[in-house]
C-alpha cells in the first residue's frame, strides 16, 4: 500500500526544523550573507538541537535519522537559509562515508566526538583539475610501514577552513586511475595541513568554502576507509545518499521564494488592483506550486528507496537535478513578480536566486546528473561501425 503521510515523529521533526529555521536562521540570514561571515552562533544552536549530528547512528550517540527524516528537515532548514544549511549538510556529507564504510572502531573514534561538542567535518574530493571528472584526481597517498603519506590539494571544500575532520580521497595506485582511489579520515590537527584560498561566492555566503592543502601529511593506516582502491565507489555511494537532501534544499529555497512572492503579489497594487489578480501572476504561481510538489515527491521517493535498501542512483540524481532546477526557475520567476524591487537587496528574493544557483552545481552538476539518469534510462547503446 502507498502511504504519502508522515509519521507523528516525522511531523514533529518537521515542525522543530521549521521553528529553528524561522527563529534562528531567517532573522540572521541577510546579515551573514552580506558579511560573508561564518554563522558560528547559529551553528552552536544547531548542534544543541541535534541537527549537526542528526544522521550519526544512535549507537554512536547521534540522532540516527533515516534518509527520509533527513530530507524532511533539509527542506525546512534550507527554507531558513541555504548557506547555513550547506554548512550542516556538508558535515553530514563527510560523515556518510564513515557511516557507510567505517569499522565500528572508526565510527566510535571519528563520529562520536561530533555528538559531544559543536564541530564540523568536510568532504574533500574536488581538485582544480578534477571536478566532474573526480576519478582523475591527483592527490596521492603512499603507504610507508603503518602509515600513509598524503600530498595534494583540494579546492571548493565546504567547511574547509572550519572543519575538525576531513574525509580525503587520494590515489594509492595512480596507474589504476579511478580504481586506485582510496578514502581516508584525516583529523585537522595532523601536521602538514593548511588552508588555502577562501572563496568569495555568489550565494551560500554564510558557508565557508576553501582550498585545503596536504603536504607530507602522515596518518595511521587505520584511518583508511574500507580497503585500498574502493575510494571512488565510496564517494559515489555517499553521493547517492546526499543528493536527495540537495533536492530537498531546492524545494525549501523554492518554497520560501513562492511564499514571499504570494505575499507581495497580494499587496502590490498596479492599475488599481493587486498584481496577484493578473492572470500572468496566477499562472506563474500555479506552475511553481506544481513543480515544488513534484520535486518534493521525487526527493521523498528517492530517500525512501535508500531507507528500504533499494537501488537509487537514478532516483537520487533525479531528485537533486529536478529539485535544484525548480529552485532556480522558481526564484527567477518570483524575482520577476517583485519587479524592480526584487532586484534590490532590501528584499529577500535576490538572495534566494543566488542561493538556488549553487544547488545546480555542487554534489555533481546537473549535467552530470542527466548523464547518470540517461545511462540508466537508455541503457547500453551499440555504436554503429
Ligand atoms: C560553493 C561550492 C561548494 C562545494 N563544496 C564541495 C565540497 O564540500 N567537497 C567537494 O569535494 N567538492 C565541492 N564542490 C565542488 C563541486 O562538486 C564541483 O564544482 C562540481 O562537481 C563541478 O566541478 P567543476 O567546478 O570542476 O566543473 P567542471 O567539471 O569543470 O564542469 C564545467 C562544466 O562542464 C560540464 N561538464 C563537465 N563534464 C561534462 C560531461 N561529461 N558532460 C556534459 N557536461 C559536462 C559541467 O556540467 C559544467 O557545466 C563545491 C563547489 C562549489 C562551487
Amino acid at each position: 500500500m502507498i502511504d504519502f503521510g508522515l509519521s507523528e515523529e516525522q511531523r514533529a521533526l518537521q515542525e522543530m526544523a521549521h521553528e529553528f529555521a524561522a527563529k534562528e536562521m531567517r532573522p540572521n540570514a541577510a546579515r551573514y550573507d552580506k558579511g560573508h561571515e561564518f554563522p558560528a552562533d547559529v551553528m552552536q544552536k544547531a548542534f544543541e538541537v541535534g541537527f549537526i549530528s542528526c544522521q550519526i547512528p544512535k549507537e554512536y550517540d547521534g540522532g540516527g535519522l533515516s534518509d527520509l527524516d533527513t530530507v524532511i528537515i533539509s527542506e525546512e532548514l534550507a527554507w531558513g537559509c541555504a548557506g547555513m544549511y550547506t554548512t550542516i549538510m556538508a558535515s553530514s556529507l563527510a560523515f556518510t562515508p564513515i557511516i557507510l564504510f567505517g569499522s565500528d572502531e572508526q565510527k566510535k573514534k571519528f563520529l562520536t566526538p561530533f555528538t559531544r561538542k559543536m564541530s564540523l567535518a568536510a568532504f574533500c574530493l574536488t581538485e582544480r583539475e578534477a571536478g566532474s571528472d573526480a576519478g582523475s584526481l591527483k592527490t596521492k597517498a603512499v603507504k610507508s610501514g603503518s602509515e600513509y603519506l598524503i600530498n595534494g590539494s583540494k579546492c571548493f571544500i565546504t567547511n574547509g577552513g572550519v572543519a575538525s575532520l576531513y574525509v580525503v580521497f587520494a590515489n594509492t595506485d595512480p596507474e589504476k586511475g579511478a580504481r586506485g582511489i582510496s578514502a581516508f579520515v584525516v583529523p585537522r590537527e595532523t601536521p602538514g595541513i593548511s588552508i588555502g584560498k577562501e572563496e568569495d561566492k555568489l550565494g551560500h555566503r554564510a558557508s565557508n568554502t576553501t582550498e585545503v592543502i596536504f603536504e607530507d601529511v602522515k596518518i595511521p593506516a587505520q584511518n583508511l576507509l574500507g580497503k585500498e582502491g574502493v575510494g571512488f565507489l565510496i564517494a559515489m555511494r555517499t553521493l547517492d545518499h546526499t543528493r536527495a537532501p540537495v533536492g530537498a534544499a531546492g524545494v525549501g529555497v523554492a518554497r520560501a521564494a513562492m511564499e514571499y512572492a504570494i505575499e507581495y503579489a497580494k499587496t502590490r497594487v498596479q492599475f488599481g488592483k493587486p498584481i496577484a489578480l493578473f492572470q500572468n501572476t496566477c499562472f506563474k504561481i500555479s506552475q511553481m506550486a506544481m513543480e515544488i510538489n513534484a520535486a518534493r515527491h521525487l526527493v521523498w521517493h528517492s530517500a525512501w528507496l535508500i531507507d528500504q535498501g533499494k537501488p537509487c542512483g537514478k532516483e537520487s540524481a533525479m531528485a537533486k537535478c529536478f529539485g535544484s532546477d525548480v529552485a532556480m526557475k522558481t526564484t527567477v520567476d518570483c524575482l520577476q513578480i517583485f519587479g524592480g524591487y526584487g532586484y534590490m537587496k532590501d528584499y529577500p528574493i535576490e538572495k534566494l536566486m543566488r542561493d538556488a544557483k549553487l544547488l545546480q552545481i555542487y554534489e555533481g552538476t546537473n549535467e552530470i546528473q542527466r548523464l547518470v539518469i540517461s545511462r540508466e534510462v537508455i541503457g547500453p547503446i551499440k555504436e554503429s561501425k
